[in-house]
């Protein structure tokens, strides 16, 4: 089967979060199941970019509103990442070093989805999915099956799987103009709340809808930014497919970014040298417990909490344990973190901004990971976290429920808690205190994790049914 993915990210050559990791992994494991995956997205201005090879594989041009503009799609010569790989560059609008953020990221996402189909339609045999991913990529089915200049993939099988349903990339009418030639007796496909909902759109007009984690499905028809009544309407295309892990890239006992490699046999010798590390870069006393947190400063990350969290700790738990954070997003949040220095004793510190390297350092040498998110579509985090051992502690909300079972449960292996509030988190913090003093369970629970079964093999394989279903 011929999968051609569309999406604004792909690790290792641009990501934001998630969704870059998981359209990194995805297609690989679907070409290993014997499909022909290939992914297209923007050619930023990365570094990827310069270190590979490449080579025109098409030319072409098209309209955005009445701008005309030209596109070109390069081929990665050596598809070193398991799967062909597909830039799309297109002058003055997708030649940026950041992947979102710019003031025109509609008109740079319209012409990216434009160029994309523009050039399947010059292909001699069309793909026989087309999978697109968040709302960057949504208005693809709509414009196959609406547009008339497109009218030649009206018939290919179309697949939106949603990481994210709070971002919806919704856009005023007067952009209408950006949606090539479409038949506007469909214009109700568009709107959503007096705009063009770009996710909205794609939720009609896939053939299919996917949600990276069952739970987070479920969720949406109470919760989803505006989108609730939609996805009761539309439930019966809609489906959950849990995100797996790329073991390739995130494993403690070969991943390039870390030296001290071990497995759950010396997870102990293992934990600690990676511990040191981290303490002795951060001034951390490797004595005490470390919890990390990982990711985007941003409400639905619970990321506002952490301060209040982090001094509540200190004040009633006592000065027990280290914290270090990794992120950056809203900026109230990174200020109140970055303050919060001046109250370290040798137990917290913060580094604000993106380190992919540091990172893996912090899953191989902390010993619990928060992740009290508001909301999370699957998150990836405590995955990764328990493949190096961490213990998650985590809010009961979306793909969070379905892969972390509490330790009061029969199989239970990280520590769970129902609301997002200082007094939840900070409770979740002494339960894992206590577990700490308890080290011959708490070591046993490391050894646990890190032999759960998180592999991409199973969910690419629900990928792949739901394909030949259509
Ligand atoms: P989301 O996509 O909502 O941000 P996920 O849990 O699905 O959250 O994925 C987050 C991914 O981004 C993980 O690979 C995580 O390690 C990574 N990440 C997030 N913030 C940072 C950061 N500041 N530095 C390095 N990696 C980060």
């Amino acid at each position: 089967m011929e999968i051609l993915h569309v999406a604004a990210e792909c690790y290792p050559v641009a990501k934001a979060g998630g969704l870059g990791d998981v359209v990194g992994a995805l297609p690989r494991f679907q070409a290993e199941l014997g499909h022909n995956a290939k992914v297209v997205m923007p050619m930023y201005r990365t570094e990827y970019l310069y270190s590979h090879h490449w080579e025109v594989v098409h030319k072409g041009g098209a309209n955005l509103g009445h701008r005309w503009f030209d596109y070109t799609v390069i081929k990665e010569s050596t598809s070193a990442q398991g799967f062909d790989l597909y830039l799309l560059d297109i002058h003055g609008l997708l030649d940026r070093e950041k992947i979102y953020g710019y003031e025109d990221d509609v008109e740079r996402f319209c012409a990216f989805q434009i160029a994309v189909l523009s050039w399947i339609n010059a292909w001699d045999t069309l793909p026989h999915v087309i999978h697109v991913h968040d709302h960057h990529t949504a208005l693809i089915p709509f414009m196959m099956k609406h547009c008339f200049g497109f009218k030649r993939l009206e018939g290919v099988p179309s697949v939106l799987t949603i990481h994210n349903a709070q971002y919806q990339g919704s856009f005023s009418w007067d952009k209408t103009m950006y949606i090539p030639h479409w038949d506007s007796w469909k214009r109700g496909l568009l709107e959503w709340n007096g705009s063009i909902n770009p996710l909205a759109a794609g939720i009609r007009c896939a053939w299919n809808v996917t949600t990276v984690s069952n739970t987070y499905l479920n969720e949406m028809k109470i919760s989803s930014n505006g989108l609730e009544s939609l996805f009761e309407y539309e439930k019966g295309k809609c489906s959950g497919i849990i995100n797996g892990i790329d073991y390739q890239v995130w494993d403690s006992s070969h991943d390039t970014y870390i030296t001290n490699h071990f497995t759950a046999s010396d997870v102990e010798v293992g934990k600690e040298k990676n511990k040191a590390l981290l303490c002795e870069r951060f001034n951390l006393d490797p004595q005490k417990p470390l919890f990390v947190f990982i990711g985007r400063l941003v409400g639905e990350k619970a990321a506002d909490l952490l301060p209040q969290v982090i001094n509540d700790s200190f004040r009633y738990l006592g000065r027990k344990m280290n914290f270090l954070i990794l992120g950056s997003g809203e900026r109230n949040v990174e200020e109140k973190l970055v303050h919060l220095k001046s109250i370290s004793m040798k137990d917290y510190e913060v580094y604000i901004g993106y380190n992919e390297s540091l990172s893996h350092l912090m899953y191989a040498g902390a010993d619990f990971l928060l992740m009290p998110s508001r909301v999370e579509p699957c998150g990836l985090n405590q995955m990764y976290a328990m493949r190096y051992g961490t213990i998650p502690l985590v809010r009961n909300t979306g793909g969070l429920v379905d892969t972390v079972i509490d330790v009061d449960n029969q199989d239970g292996y990280g520590i769970t808690f129902n609301d997002a509030t200082v007094g939840d988190i900070t409770h979740a913090i002494y339960r894992a205190l206590e577990l700490y003093t308890q080290i011959e369970v708490f070591r046993s629970l490391q050894k646990k994790t890190m032999k759960l079964d998180f592999s991409w093999n199973q969910s690419a394989q629900q990928y792949v049914d739901l394909y030949h279903n259509m």
